[in-house]
């Protein structure tokens, strides 16, 4: 498939999505270093988990930069014990909070001032650290322009005959920023009237709004945040992994062949 088309078809696809579910106000965070916390602690698991594991740091009080730096490590392994994988997850935390305080004084606001392409790079030499952990902590964290891919997205453009499923990370990552980024002008011409906006419970239905979901952000970057959210509720409600649900899929008249 030529370049414009794998193009037009993103384009086409984020346009369907956003006026079938509306904004689905990722991430579900109350500060930036819990989007890092929990970047780290979706990692094989389930979010309902990494959910459990969020609220035992939150009700220890220990949920911050200082809350992770301070504990004991054995103590960090209990709390987080329920994200799974926790002895391998509790020492890439410390990992993290290391590099924070030696490269940027423990603060995440120099962390995020630097430039995105240079940022990436420190992030992705940690330990523990894949390109999705990486541009998930850059795009919902950091609000800085970076499109992350995960096993959906993949999944989905496999099954439409974009890009094979097992393309490099890199190759599918450019190909969604430069299929997105034309689109923050075009979004201003999507009317409010005409995107739906569903009741909590259905397919697709939005996120509560987060205090992170609400954070002021660039219009692409808010286009890269969209488009992994709907992403995720394709692949969450229909794109399974096993068989996919095509029937209701917003993405269902797409398919190749389809009349
Ligand atoms: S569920 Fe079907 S229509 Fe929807 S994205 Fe997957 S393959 Fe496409």
């Amino acid at each position: 498939m030529r370049d414009d088309l794998r193009k037009d078809k993103i384009r086409t696809y984020y346009r369907a999505l956003y006026q079938a579910w509306g904004p689905q106000n990722w991430w579900p965070a109350r500060s930036q270093f819990e989007v890092v916390i929990g970047a780290y602690l979706t990692q094989n698991t389930a979010w309902t988990n990494v959910e459990k594991a969020l609220a035992n740091l939150r009700a220890a009080g220990l949920l911050s930069v200082k809350g992770i730096r301070d504990m004991r490590l054995a103590e960090l392994e209990r709390l987080i014990r329920p994200s799974g994988y926790f002895r391998q997850k509790a020492a890439r935390l410390k990992t993290f909070v290391g590099f924070l305080d030696r490269h940027y004084r423990g603060s995440l606001k120099r962390l995020f001032a630097s430039p995105t392409a240079e940022l990436r790079k420190e992030l992705l030499a940690l330990n523990g650290v894949g390109p999705e952990t990486a541009d998930s902590i850059l795009l919902y964290a950091g609000n800085h322009p970076v499109f992350v891919v995960d096993a959906y997205t993949r999944r989905i453009i496999a099954r439409h005959a974009i890009l094979p499923a097992e393309a490099d990370y890199e190759d599918v990552r450019a190909l969604f920023e430069r299929a997105l980024s034309p689109l923050p002008h075009s979004v201003a011409e999507m009317t409010e009237s005409s995107i739906q906006h569903l009741a909590p419970g259905l397919p697709g239905a939005p996120h509560p709004p987060s205090l992170m979901s609400a954070a002021k952000r660039t219009a692409l970057t808010q286009v890269y945040n969209e488009m992994h959210g709907l992403i995720v509720g394709v692949g969450k409600h229909y794109c399974k992994k096993s068989q996919p649900v095509c029937d209701g899929c917003p993405l269902q008249r797409f398919l190749p062949g389809a009349k």
